[in-house]
């Protein structure tokens, strides 16, 4: 398809992030006016980077409402109030909106805006792309009752209750397997696996996702958490303290930090699992909610392991409302960080996750499930009666379609007509930050001689995260690194070797020991590690999309889920309980085979009235 918009470089311009100039017909030019950094109701926050977030989500409202996209941004103006040079916050939100498009921007620093609180102002010249044309379509291959696309756990959980109540269904996956982000891989010697994707479980809250290790027969292991933690600090020095406690700071320092943890902690619990509502909370960034609360440089950085182990994101990129309603899906900060019962990372799976996908997909009859089969389009008839939809090279018509793709990868999918406006501003706005796992393979059990329990926390390494995810009845002793937030993209820049390299440079720091000697070279046996960020089908990233400032208020929180004519959707982030997680997922999948079955009986009952 030819671009709308072309942008004009000189040699020196093409790695900029904008272009110098652009070329759009001039017949269809849309030209929006300022937009300031505000809610739908005109409440203004006080910080700026949380200013920017919400003029940028303004400008997209009306990019959506124009029918056109941020590919087809032609120039934007930037008007910034007390504008540092040294500190231009504002690259980093606008490169993440703009998603690779280079318009012609000009930053013009500003004394003061038309109101005293405004920081930060945009305004923008969009062209407005040819319309959409549904696509011509072959005959129908294949009529079921309901089409299911996405074969992870969401889609195979919906498969299954809507054939155990009765109804046809084909699940059609983009993928040559089943499972979507459980995946399980065998060690190169083939004994054991590990998970590139979604690893722990726990056997009280997680109530689907256990009964599926039940049913399937799995092996559990419970994380080990006894021996000491490691913390690395600002300064790359490493302390250790006993699981459960707080890490090795002064006691001004401890107590501030326990401050501020339960203060997000209860805020979290005070919001609705379902229906999170707070303006102010979600007018502003997560760190600028810490900052306004008095959370000083260590908390902030604390907050920040928070978020990169959770969803690969920094305090600055996300909504405040969106994080402490994530806690709140998993009961809460404290449980959904623990490794200990009723954690979020209690136990594992010695055979891989996977294995509750695969045993999903074998108790559904042969040749419901249609691998290597992407979905391209969907068009809905203007009475609602039936979808057809385009995949693989093959046309397929149901009454009822369940959508269980991961929202950012919905992109992908041409709806005909449009899907509506909310929908489409919430689909456009979710991001993923940057969440790589290293499993890396050793030896032996170092750590654990040497007094640790495998668990370090970063605030500056290229991992995060650590964790032991052991298999001791394979003999494999192995720590997983989680790369995130920008030490995970630095990380990422990286040659493979030299990942490795920092990886193992900075474990010898943070499982070093007094008069004993680290070697880990010798100990290291491989790394295996899965870049999500390159996964089409994931929607480039993982483990689990996230919100900007204002999007939750805008368009109110049920905007996901709710169905839309005939096209209902599931997947975990549409989840209540543990959104981003292996039980959401399935949980999401039981919610929408329910409105589907429920909906499709409805019309059965009333045709025989
Ligand atoms: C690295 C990582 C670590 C994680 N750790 C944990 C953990 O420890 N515990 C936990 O509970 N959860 C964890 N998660 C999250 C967990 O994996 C997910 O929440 C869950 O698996 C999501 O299931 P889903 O069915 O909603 O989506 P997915 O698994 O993403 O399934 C969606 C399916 O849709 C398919 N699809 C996409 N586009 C199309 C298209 N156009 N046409 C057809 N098919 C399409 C995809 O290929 C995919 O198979 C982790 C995830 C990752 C990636």
């Amino acid at each position: 398809m030819a671009k709308t918009v072309e942008t004009v470089d000189l040699s020196n311009t093409t790695s900029a992030y904008y272009a110098p100039a652009t070329i759009a017909p001039t017949d269809k030019l849309i030209h929006i006016a300022g937009q300031p950094g505000s809610t739908k109701d005109g409440v203004v926050p006080h910080d700026y980077e949380s200013q920017i977030h919400l003029a940028l989500l303004n400008l997209r409202k009306l990019i959506i409402a124009a029918e056109s996209s941020i590919k087809h941004i032609v120039k934007l103006n930037l008007f910034i109030v007390n504008y540092n040079a040294d500190n231009r916050k504002h690259t980093r939100h606008i490169r993440r909106f703009l998603a690779g498009h280079r318009p012609a921007i000009t930053l013009v620093p500003v004394p003061q805006l038309a109101a005293p609180a405004w920081l930060f102002e945009i305004d923008a010249v969009i062209a407005l792309p040819e319309p959409s044309v549904p696509p011509v379509l072959r005959s129908v291959n294949r009529t079921t009752d309901v089409i299911v696309i996405g074969a992870g756990l969401a889609g195979l959980s919906a498969a299954h209750d809507i054939l155990r109540a009765g109804l046809s269904c084909v699940v059609l996956e983009a993928r040559d397997r089943v499972g979507g982000k459980t995946w399980s891989t065998e060690l190169k010697d083939g004994n054991g696996v590990v998970d590139l994707g979604a690893a722990w479980i726990n056997d009280t809250n997680q109530s689907k996702v256990y009964a599926l290790a039940k049913r399937y027969g799995v092996e559990l292991i419970e994380q080990n958490t006894q021996g000491n933690v490691v913390l690395q600090d600002f300064s790359g020095n490493c302390s250790t303290f006993v699981y459960g406690e707080l890490p090795n700071f002064d006691k001004a320092t401890q107590a501030h930090l326990a401050e501020i943890r339960d203060m997000c902690e209860t805020d979290c619990q005070a919001l609705d699992t379902w229906r999170p509502r707070d303006t102010s909370l979600d007018a502003v960034t997560f760190e600028a909610y810490l900052c306004f609360r008095g959370a000083n440089e260590v908390a902030i950085a604390t907050a920040t392991v928070w978020t990169r182990a959770m969803l690969g994101q920094d305090p600055k990129d996300i909504s405040a409302l969106c994080f402490l309603n994530y806690c709140k899906s998993g009961g809460g900060l404290l449980q959904m960080r623990s490794d200990q019962k009723h954690g979020g990372q209690y136990l594992r799976v010695r055979q891989g996750t996977q294995a509750f996908s695969l045993g999903l997909a074998s108790s559904l009859p042969e040749d419901t499930i249609r691998l290597s089969t992407p979905v391209h389009s969907i068009i809905q008839t203007a009475n609602d009666q039936s979808v057809t939809v385009q995949a693989g090279g093959s046309v397929y018509a149901a009454r009822k379609v369940i959508i269980t793709v991961p929202t950012p990868a919905m992109k992908a999918i041409s709806f005909h007509p449009k899907l509506p406006p909310t929908k489409q501003l919430w689909i456009e706005s979710t991001t993923y930050g940057y969440y790589t796992k290293s499993m890396m393979e050793f030896r032996s059990l170092f750590w654990v001689k040497r007094g640790f329990c495998g668990l370090a926390q970063s605030f500056t390494g290229s991992a995060s995260v650590i964790r032991d995810t052991c298999s001791p009845n394979d003999q494999k002793y192995i720590l997983t690194c989680f790369m995130s937030g920008d030490p995970g993209q630095a990380w990422a820049a990286l040659p493979t070797k030299e990942r490795e390299q920092s990886l193992l440079q900075q474990m010898s720091k943070l499982f070093s020991v007094p008069d004993l000697d680290l070697d880990l070279d010798s100990e290291f046996i491989q790394m295996t590690t899965y870049e999500w960020v390159n996964d089409e089908w994931a929607g480039w990233g993982c483990p689990c999309a996230a919100l900007t400032p204002g999007v939750l208020d805008t368009l109110g929180p049920n905007a996901l889920r709710e169905r839309c004519g005939s096209l209902h959707f599931a997947g975990t982030e549409t989840a209540g309980e543990w959104k981003g997680y292996m039980e959401g997922a399935i949980r999401s999948g039981e919610r929408a085979a329910a409105e589907v079955i429920r909906s499709v009986n409805a019309g059965i009952v009333a045709s025989r009235l």
